[in-house]
């Protein structure tokens, strides 16, 4: 029988499970679910009442760092014997990162977005691939202008293609004949899919995975497997596209993919003839959208004849000298992997 006023003295085994259990109380804002459940945070260390834990913050705002950081303590301060609580916050998950692009439909811009961020991302310094697992239809080889490279294998891993413009790449299309892939059913196609991202990526730093359009079993398979640092989801301004959009936020949300926000693509049209700026699918939808859900807003890229000619071509407007659309895009997401905060215990 302790006497009222002994100090109690916690063993490891008591701590084992009740640390992470407080822990998971503490909810992670983007989603919704425990600090564990969610992957953010791994069992706290406990030694001689000194709590140390490591949460992942990506994708969290500073307020919302902060705002987490005192939970956590809170939460484990209160756990009997616990007398010390030391958090460390880091955005920094080891290796390669991976950044999915994906859409609720297809012909929104997905594939266009998926290559010239890579290209302005390069364009920035950075070392990033880009993996082409679009399988209904394959267009990155076209967009980059590596039609006809085959990957060669060393051992049981591919060696990507490189592209003009300093992205090496991988693509569904490269591995099947045109239209051949659609008809795979989903481990088929995971497989195949699975054999791009394993790929030989070298000192690759960032993998953009241009994902099919839509959220069914291949896009899960894809995320759940390879558990991208988070995603990007691209929308054009219209109501219907929008209900897709947001059908892609629940799905990455249930996959526990931090969102980094959404862009809007075929925004405002500007008439080669007259200059005159025109809506045909009206303007800002998915920067109302993305408010509404808390999302980030990245950007806007307008509905303009030269991206699409361009893009044909296998010139990237992202590889011009003037370019400021997809470049400002890239600086929102290095921003967003790379926060200013660094990692320390407090
Ligand atoms: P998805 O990958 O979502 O199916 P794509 O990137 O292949 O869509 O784009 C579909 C078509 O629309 C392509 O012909 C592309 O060149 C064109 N396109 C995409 N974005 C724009 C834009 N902002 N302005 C003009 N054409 C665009």
């Amino acid at each position: 029988m302790p006497f009222p006023n002994q100090r109690f003295i916690p063993t490891r085994m008591d701590m084992t499970e009740s640390l992470p259990a407080a822990l998971d109380t503490v909810i992670d804002p983007i989603s919704g679910k425990g600090l564990i459940a969610s992957g953010r945070s791994t069992a706290p260390r406990f030694d001689d009442g000194t709590v140390s834990v490591v949460v992942d913050v990506t994708g969290l705002s500073g307020d919302a760092r902060s705002k987490l950081e005192a939970a956590v303590k809170q939460a484990l301060i209160a756990v009997p014997g616990v007398e010390t609580v030391r958090v460390a916050m880091t955005a920094e998950k080891r290796g390669r990162k991976i950044i999915a692009v994906g859409s609720g439909k297809g012909g929104v811009g997905k594939s266009t977005l998926s290559a010239n961020l890579a290209v302005a991302l390069k364009r920035m310094g950075k070392k990033v691939g880009l993996v082409d697992a679009d399988i209904y239809g394959p267009s990155q080889s076209k967009l980059l202008s590596t039609e006809g490279m085959r990957p060669t294998a060393q051992g049981d891993k591919m060696d990507p293609v490189m592209s003009p413009f300093g992205v090496p790449m991988l693509s569904m299309g490269q591995l099947v004949k045109p239209g051949q892939a659609i008809a795979w059913r989903g481990p088929m196609a995971a497989n195949a899919l699975g054999q791009l991202i394993d790929a030989d990526w070298g000192d690759t730093e960032i993998l953009i995975l241009d994902l099919p359009p839509g959220t069914g079993d291949i896009q899960l398979t894809m995320v759940q497997k390879y558990k991208p640092v988070g995603a990007i989801i691209i929308s054009t301004p219209q109501d219907l596209s929008l209900i897709d959009a947001t059908r892609a936020v629940t799905f990455f949300n249930q996959a526990n993919v931090p969102i980094i926000g959404m862009v809007e693509n075929m925004a405002g049209y500007a008439c080669p003839h007259c200059g005159e700026i025109s809506d045909p699918f009206g303007q800002g939808g998915a920067q109302a959208a993305a408010m509404s859900m808390a999302l980030g807003f990245l950007g806007r890229i307008p509905l303009d004849i030269d991206i699409r000619t361009k893009s044909d071509a296998g010139t990237p407007p992202a590889a011009d000298e003037d370019d400021t659309i997809f470049a400002g895009l890239a600086t929102k997401v290095l921003a967003w992997l790379n926060p200013a905060k660094p990692a320390s215990f407090t």
